[in-house]
């Protein structure tokens, strides 16, 4: 019904054929895109396993697409998060996860990245961690100042990732594609 209406307020006509079916697909579209509101992105890092591992764990390129809570557009990007555990790891998978947890509701891309920061450093406890996004923010590539190609890049770091420069430092050496 909502979407109805703003088909309204444009100047459309709703009932035309190639619209008719548009709030149903929107309303179906939006339950997927939105679906981060009704979980805590947390519950995917409760498994964990006891590895004695206190290394570096880097997951990069994570792709997400998440929503401006300014505009209702898309912004969409890729993810990089490192931590270093004491002990205790997660899946690879779990990682991912998280992101897309806090990535499908409408989001800023700063709150999203201290989230996932966040979110980590309270249910693994590790020595620290970091988070990297970069993402293209179509409400302003295709709108507004239209500047095609400008990237975001947002960071957040908790711990030794903040208060070791090394470690920083080794960190976004990984993300930027080097070994380390
Ligand atoms: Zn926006």
């Amino acid at each position: 019904a909502a979407v109805r209406e703003i088909l309204l307020a444009i100047g459309e006509d709703p009932d035309r054929e190639g619209l008719r079916r548009t709030p149903h697909r929107i309303a179906e579209a939006y339950a997927e895109l939105f679906a981060g509101l009704r979980e805590d992105p947390k519950q995917h890092l409760r498994a964990t396993f006891d590895e004695g591992h206190k290394e570096m764990v880097v997951l990069r390129d994570i792709p997400f697409a998440s929503l401006c809570e300014h505009h209702l557009l898309p912004f969409t990007g890729i993810a990089h998060v490192g931590y270093i555990p004491r002990g205790r790891i997660v899946g690879l998978s779990k990682l991912a996860r998280l992101v897309e947890g806090y990535a499908r509701r409408p989001q800023v891309q700063e709150r999203l990245t201290s989230e996932v920061a966040d979110a980590l450093m309270e249910a693994l406890q590790p020595d620290g961690c970091g988070v990297v996004i970069e993402a293209v923010h179509t409400c302003m590539t295709i709108r507004g100042i239209e500047k095609p190609g400008a990237t975001m890049v947002t960071s957040a770091m908790r711990g030794g990732f903040r208060g070791r420069p090394a470690t920083r430092a080794e960190f976004m050496s990984i993300v930027r594609g080097g070994p380390q």
